[in-house]
């Protein structure tokens, strides 16, 4: 077996890995990466970039069918899944070989890495790779299925959902989180008829109620069915199709669809890597113990990304990884501060988008603080485009106005979300934010709102209660 020798060896070529390459490079150190392929990462591969793709075809559809409203008579969307599908397959494998012609600038060791102590590891049977420092950035996997009777029966998970060769004639979903809700909404608008079951009293369990009930309704307004409040308890062959039994409100209902789309999480991806044997310490559930400078219980071997199981988000890793490069390549203790990292946006249509703290996140800490909220249907360039759906909220403390979270849902949110997140990193009051020029008409001024609601309502409190 061959032993080479690097400043640092990072495990796993996806975003986090990739990132942490790119920085240590540039910090002069020498670098090896681990992958056994398929090369280019989640977010490339089978995440963020297929499924926007997707997503960009059936809400073209749906804007054909929402068309008339705006006097533009267009006829019924008529769908090519062939070619939704070659399109996507086309740009992925387009941003993948961009991916592929960087990493392959770096020795990079095709297959599993397997520590043996906790400053080599092996890959393969011929490899054998020293480190002063490591990254394992080894990712996610699907989290298997747990439900009775669903592997004899059935279904696809996400990755085989990115991939159709043919549309179900309709689909059930299990899950309410952001996977199951991009997806789920994909089909139902290329004309799926698509049920979600869902345990939670709505979509997206983890926002705020008023975020989670809006996305919610938006959906059934479409004619999407979501059974909310529903455990599943079997899955079943039936003649109508596949069965999904669930218990709600003390009865048991059923669903039959001919798929179902199995959308409930990812776990971290620990297994083969005898992280034992490097003295790390991790939960096959919530991945690997890191502390905010990236290192594992090991202090020569860091972790970053989904395996961290901190935020399954792409520019999570990057950040993660990033900050890694630097503390294991010099020494150091840069931290890592989530607070507004943690931002997110699901790409539903309204889209959702969250930076900062939830109004759950500000009640579990007991931190007061004053909210206000505006509707899209009550915005004027939200009216003139038609797209009303959806709502903005701005949190801030009640002491000196400053913002403490946002949250959107609706039209182009994802992008609004970041005049608050920008707002945030300088930490910004109310009274800053309501300064700012706002052009019109545009989308973006929803926000001057709820800031200049806040404003008004911090008065009346500093009257109701004189210092
Ligand atoms: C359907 C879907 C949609 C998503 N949409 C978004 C989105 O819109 N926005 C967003 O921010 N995030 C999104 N995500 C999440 C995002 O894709 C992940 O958070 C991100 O890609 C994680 O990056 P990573 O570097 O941790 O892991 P990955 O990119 O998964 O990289 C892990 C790498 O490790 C390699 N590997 C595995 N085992 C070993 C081993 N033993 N030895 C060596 N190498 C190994 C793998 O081959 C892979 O290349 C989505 C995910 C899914 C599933």
């Amino acid at each position: 077996m061959e032993t080479l020798s690097y400043d640092l060896v990072i495990v796993g070529a996806g975003s986090g890995g990739y990132a942490a390459a790119r920085t240590a490079e540039a910090m002069g150190a020498s670098v090896a990466l681990v992958d056994p392929g398929p090369l280019g990462g989640l977010c490339i591969l089978r995440g963020c970039m297929p499924s926007k793709t997707l997503i960009a075809s059936s809400d073209r559809a749906q804007a054909i069918r929402e068309a008339p409203e705006l006097g533009i008579d267009a006829g019924a969307p008529r769908p090519d899944l062939a070619r939704i599908v070659a399109r996507k397959d086309e740009i992925i494998k387009g941003f993948a070989d961009y991916r592929i012609a960087n990493l392959t600038d770096y020795p990079l060791y095709y297959g599993s890495a397997r520590f043996v102590s906790g400053d080599e590891l092996h890959v393969g049977d011929e490899v054998a790779l020293r480190g002063k420092a490591f990254v394992v950035a080894t990712g996610s996997v699907i989290a298997p299925a747990v439900v009775e009777g669903l592997i004899e029966t059935g279904f696809i998970d996400s990755d085989a959902a990115l991939a159709p060769e043919r549309l179900p004639a309709s689909l059930t979903v299990l899950g309410g989180g952001y996977v199951a809700a991009e997806l789920g909404q994909f089909y139902a608008r290329l004309g799926v008829a698509t049920t979600f079951v869902l345990r939670a009293p709505h979509l997206l369990s983890t926002e705020d109620d008023d975020v989670g009930d809006a996305l919610t309704q938006a959906l059934r307004d479409e004619g999407i069915r979501v059974e909310t409040g529903a455990q599943v308890v079997r899955v079943e062959r039936s003649a109508a199709g596949k069965r999904v039994t669930y218990a709600q409100g003390g009865a048991e209902e059923h669903v039959d669809s001919e798929e179902i789309l199995y959308a409930l999480g990812r776990l971290p991806n620990v297994a083969g890597l005898d992280l034992e044997a490097a003295g790390v310490r991790y939960h096959a559930m919530t991945g690997i113990e890191i502390d905010d400078t990236m290192r594992t219980s090991n202090p020569n071997i860091f972790a970053v990304g989904d395996v961290t199981g901190i935020a399954p988000l792409v520019h999570v890793a990057i950040y993660q990884g990033e900050i890694a490069a630097r503390n294991a390549v010099s020494r150091a203790r840069e931290r890592a501060d989530y607070t507004l990292q943690k931002a997110h946006a699901i790409f539903t249509d309204p889209q959702v988008a969250v930076a900062g703290a939830t109004e759950k996140d500000l009640q579990r800490a007991a931190i007061p603080y004053v909210s206000g909220s505006y509707p899209f249907d009550d915005h004027g360039k939200a009216i003139a485009i038609g797209r009303t759906k959806g709502f903005v909220k701005m949190l801030a403390s009640p002491d000196d106005g400053r913002i403490l979270g946002a949250a959107v849902v609706g039209q182009e949110g994802s992008d609004l979300i970041h005049e608050t997140i920008v707002a945030m990193a300088y930490g910004a009051t109310v009274y800053d934010f309501v300064k700012i020029p706002h052009l019109h008409p545009t989308l973006a001024e929803i926000w001057t709102y709820p800031a200049e609601t806040i404003v008004e309502l911090i008065a009346a409190i500093k009257v109701a209660t004189p210092a």
